[in-house]
């Protein structure tokens, strides 16, 4: 039983502030607005099965989730969830549909073709939404071609569209762009005869889409990630009003602590050298647990509460801080590098940034090796 060990690096994830963000985030949009909730990725680090059935609990209306394995683990949990799986089935995986009842994406004529037999074979149709590429070059179908294919949709008697979508690619800085996909969205559904919206999911916003999003209009659903999970997709986002707080902290603890002479050098590739006698703690995490190797000689740590800076190359396992200003530093002392202590504080948003990286990658860089533990 390994559970009964003590820890060395762990994430705290508070479901009690997820299922509070859920209700701020719908608090601030138009009440008729669906929540699709996205865990892809084991819900952002966070753990999908604890994440969803606590989101689910809050009132999520659609769970988002990449691909066909977290989709089949997440139906294990919820047998009648909706699931809307976002990325392409392979053809090889088409039939997993049917069997997990999933709704899938659609973005080609192959794509509806192939699902309109799965659905005749399993003797009901299979629920799509029409994916329209309006500026993201990814997925779904390019905006000025959407007629056809969804002509397509209406014609697979085993294919059932139940809502249409885009995807921002600059919502958090480039707001003009963002209207620019709005409208190019709207045409090629306006093109589109017959389209009874209101029956349908219409959905494009994700966490930094909400700052643009109007009332009016069709889009009557969001679908979001980083948001629901406390953490804003910009720095001084209009988003704070939501009042949204961090789900996630990352915390490690104290190996050794030590006094080296000035002039000594620090980890791998002698990337520091100490400018004066220095106390050092060597944190029992690395980038084995998720400290991106890019926080070498960059990023902060708190011990007791203050700032410690990471001093030299982050190892596997391992990472050095300066305690010298602080007194009574001892092995096995916790230290947090995303979250509280004290009066210190170090969000996602700044570790992320001084690891050269963005929130939504440091999440799913937190490793296996990493226990999460809920409260
Ligand atoms: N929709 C799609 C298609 C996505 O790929 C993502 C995340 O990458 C989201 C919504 C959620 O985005 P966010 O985490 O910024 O809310």
């Amino acid at each position: 039983n390994l559970s009964r060990l003590p820890l060395r690096c762990w994430a705290e994830i508070d479901l009690a502030v997820l299922e509070r963000n859920l209700h701020l985030i719908r608090a601030s949009l138009p009440p008729h607005m669906r929540y699709v909730a996205v865990v892809k990725a084991d819900a952002y680090g966070h753990g999908l099965p604890q994440t969803a059935a606590r989101l689910m609990h809050a009132g999520a209306d659609l769970f988002a989730v990449a691909n066909l394995a977290e989709a089949a683990a997440l139906r294990e949990i919820g047998p009648g969830w909706p699931i809307l799986l976002l990325s392409p089935l392979l053809p090889d995986e088409d039939r997993y549909v049917a069997e997990y009842d999933l709704t899938a994406t659609v973005s080609t004529s192959d794509e509806v073709r192939r699902l309109d037999t799965v659905g005749r074979t399993a003797g009901r149709p299979i629920q799509v939404h029409l994916k329209i590429d309006t500026g993201m070059g990814r997925l779904g179908v390019w905006h000025e071609e959407t007629e056809k294919l969804y002509a397509e949709i209406l014609a697979a008697p085993f294919v059932k569209l139940a809502g249409v979508f885009t995807h921002f690619s600059s919502p958090d800085d480039d707001p003009a762009f963002t209207a620019e996909q709005r409208r190019r969205f709207l045409s090629a559904l306006a093109r589109c005869p017959g389209l009874e919206l209101s029956q349908l999911f219409v959905h494009a916003d994700n966490s930094a889409g909400l700052e643009t999003l109007e009332a009016a209009g069709p889009f009557n659903a969001v679908r979001i990630g980083l948001l629901q999970f406390g953490i804003l997709p910009r720095r001084e986002s209009l988003l704070t009003q939501v009042r949204a707080e961090p789900v996630f902290s990352f915390k490690t603890r104290v190996g050794i602590v030590k006094k080296l002479p000035a002039g000594t050098a620090i980890s791998y590739g002698r990337t520091h050298t100490l400018k004066r006698e220095t106390t050092i703690a060597v944190l029992t995490a690395g980038y084995g647990d998720g400290i991106p190797r890019a926080a070498s000689n960059r990023a902060q740590i708190l011990v007791g509460g203050s700032r410690c800076p990471v001093l030299g190359r982050v190892t596997m396992d391992q990472t050095i801080v300066d305690v010298t200003d602080i007194p009574g530093v001892a092995s096995g002392d916790e230290a947090v590098i995303v979250g509280r202590q004290g009066d210190g504080e170090i969000s996602l948003a700044e570790f992320s940034h001084s690891s050269d990286t963005i929130p939504w990658e440091t999440l799913c860089s937190v490793t296996k090796r990493v226990p999460r533990l809920y409260k």
